[in-house]
């Protein structure tokens, strides 16, 4: 049978070609500096793993509630009461709430697109991206609306009012963002989350890389008290429950990315609708997961989000010496402009890399442009360390004049 002639555009319309390509190139080198990688490279706290091991052992492996185990709920009602103080319960009560577990941060957006969006609906994502934020919009038959967000990678109330429409219907904000690292201001956040309840538009903040936010881009949200600094969110102004989703994850603050914890909290009737979708396809998030995080509420990744901090600041400093480079807030990547002197796209910067051994990414597979690479320095300092030499020499190279 010919499968490929039953292949619906639909699926024709997402094309992963480019990071898969990224993905071959770093199966070819025997044993690479790489700099590619999305996911935390500590190890997974002890308590974490024993309390998912436990919830194997005691045949907590079967479908749980489509919203989440009410233990977890109860937990994640409370962390998000005090972090955003937003009362979204009563969560383990069985009842419809303003939030859910979700299969991943990915799950969450995957619900919210379907959601929200109907052929021929726009979401104003920014540019760059997180690589599969274009893609949501497309499979839920709607439109990327992209927001330049170049050069500081800022996604800005003024860059998003032009774009809104009548068929606009979310604004994705991601903050620390991927590829960039970017974090939005308080005023930035506030600007924001105004202009889309003035224009009646949802906004939906991806905060997956909150807790990796670096000790400058954290606010002090509860006035004198500098141990509760945390991450600029919109979400922390007055009624920001009723107009915005919230999305946040447990799989890199925790490195338990496999494990495929999310959560999402907003507006009961959009929550109602995503519960009912998840029901329908994921069911719930893997069981024994939901148990493990329960334990990982517990846990204080304080030392190493400053362990990463230090390497940002590594990497501010090597790189910063060759090229522009805007000092990332938080998450674990750096996007590196490609010096225009070089002549070098970022496609042709990354086989450069790769002849020397080191695997990063080319800004194409995140943008529009191709004039960056991203580096994650979720890597040992040794292996950061290794790879920054390379780029420092190839950055800093001159071209070399035409014969
Ligand atoms: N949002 C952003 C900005 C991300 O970088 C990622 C993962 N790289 C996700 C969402 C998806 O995370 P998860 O693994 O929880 O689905």
């Amino acid at each position: 049978m010919d499968v490929e002639r039953l292949i619906c555009d639909r699926a024709r319309a997402v094309d992963a070609s480019g990071i898969r390509r990224v993905f071959e190139l770093g199966a070819t080198l025997a044993d690479p500096i790489d700099l590619s990688i999305g996911q935390p490279d500590f190890p997974v706290p002890e308590a974490i793993k024993r309390a998912a091991i436990d919830a194997i052992d005691s045949d907590h492996n079967g479908y749980t509630r489509t919203q989440g185990v009410g233990e977890l709920l109860d937990a994640l009602a409370a962390w998000i009461q005090r972090d955003v103080g937003w009362t979204v319960g009563p969560a383990g009560s069985g009842e419809p709430t303003e939030m859910m577990v979700t299969s991943g941060t990915s799950g969450a957006l995957m619900l919210a697109f379907l959601s929200l969006l109907g052929p021929g609906d726009e979401a104003i994502i920014p540019d760059p991206y997180f690589v599969i934020y274009p893609h949501l919009a497309r499979i839920c038959g709607g439109r990327a609306v992209l927001c330049q967000t170049y050069p500081d990678l800022q996604m800005t109330a003024e860059r998003v009012e032009p774009l809104i429409t009548d068929r606009t219907r979310l604004v994705l904000l991601n903050s620390p963002s991927n590829p960039g690292g970017a974090v939005a201001s308080v005023r930035q956040c506030r600007d924001l989350l105004e202009l889309c309840r003035s224009r009646g538009v949802l906004l939906i903040s991806d905060e997956i890389y909150d807790e990796f936010t670096y000790a400058e881009a954290r606010t002090d949200h509860a006035a004198g008290d500098q141990s509760s600094a945390r991450c600029p969110s919109p979400g922390r102004f007055a009624c920001a429950h009723e107009d915005m989703l919230l999305v946040r994850g447990f799989g890199k603050t925790y490195g338990i990315t496999g494990w495929r914890m999310g959560w999402a909290a907003g507006p009961r009737a959009l929550i109602e609708q995503m519960a009912k979708l998840q029901q329908y396809t994921f069911v719930c998030a893997p069981a024994p997961a939901q148990w493990g995080s329960i334990a990982a509420l517990d846990e204080d990744m304080s030392g190493h989000v400053a362990a990463y901090q230090r390497r940002r600041d590594l990497v501010v400093q090597r790189l910063g010496a060759v090229t522009d480079l805007p000092r990332p807030g938080g998450a674990f990547y750096a996007f590196v402009r490609i010096p225009e002197a070089l002549g070098l796209s970022g496609g042709q910067f990354v086989e450069r890399c790769i002849e020397r051994n080191v695997l990063v990414i080319p800004g194409s597979v995140f943008s529009t442009r191709d004039t960056h690479v991203r580096l994650s320095y979720a890597t040992s300092e040794q292996n950061l360390l290794r790879g920054l030499d390379v780029l420092v020499e190839l950055l800093g190279a001159q071209e070399r004049p035409s014969r």
